[in-house]
């Protein structure tokens, strides 16, 4: 099995590792070439929405993602990632894929909270540690999406379909449950293959 990590920006790294770790293959995706090798997977990591959703349309890979997310790859998006797939921003008029139907609020939490760390209940997987870095959270999920954590009141992950966006981090904490749970989706078996 290989997952394909976007790699223009933000926290790819951490991300490549936990998958490693759990005995998957990684592509690192730093150019439309790369978009070559098979992969049954995509993350799209933490960073800055903005910058990454530009290099996506210079480095020419943007509309080749999006198709490929459309026909069902299965797709972890986290943070600035879970900014890329918003059908809609509630406070900025930028939409990059817009393939899940959801309603997201850039940078949520104020600048008071800006960074913060919690252990909360996500839905299949249990208790999992939750580590925000000015994050957005989701406002409004449209039909079809699966709520999967509610921090304070406020949606934090969901699933929709085959794509799963968190506003925390997964990549930056050491449990591994929630790539776990995204490599099952992209159909490694018990035995990590
Ligand atoms: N604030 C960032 C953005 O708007 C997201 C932060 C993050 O990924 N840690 O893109």
């Amino acid at each position: 099995m290989r997952i394909a990590v976007l790699a223009v920006q933000g926290s790819f790294l951490e991300h490549r590792q936990k998958v490693e770790t759990l005995g998957a293959q990684c592509v690192e995706l730093r150019q439309r070439g790369d978009l070559e090798t098979p992969f049954d997977g995509l993350i799209l990591p933490g960073g800055e929405s903005t910058v990454q959703g530009k290099l996506l349309r210079e480095l020419g890979m943007f509309e080749a993602l999006k198709d490929r997310i459309l026909q069902g790859m299965p797709v972890l998006a986290t943070c600035a990632g879970l900014i890329l797939l918003a059908g809609k921003l509630s406070n900025d008029g930028s939409v990059y894929f817009g393939t899940l139907p959801v309603t997201v609020r850039r940078n949520a939490y104020g600048r008071q909270l800006g960074s913060f760390h919690i252990v909360g209940e996500l839905k299949g997987v249990g208790q999992v540690p939750m580590t925000f870095i000015r994050a957005p959270y989701i406002e409004d999920a449209g039909e079809g999406v699966e709520i999967l954590a509610q921090t304070e009141g406020k949606i934090t992950a969901v699933r929709y379909g085959r794509q799963y966006g968190m506003s925390f981090h997964p990549e930056l904490d050491e449990d591994l449950r929630i790539h776990q749970l995204f490599l099952r989706e992209c159909g490694m078996d018990a035995q990590g293959k």
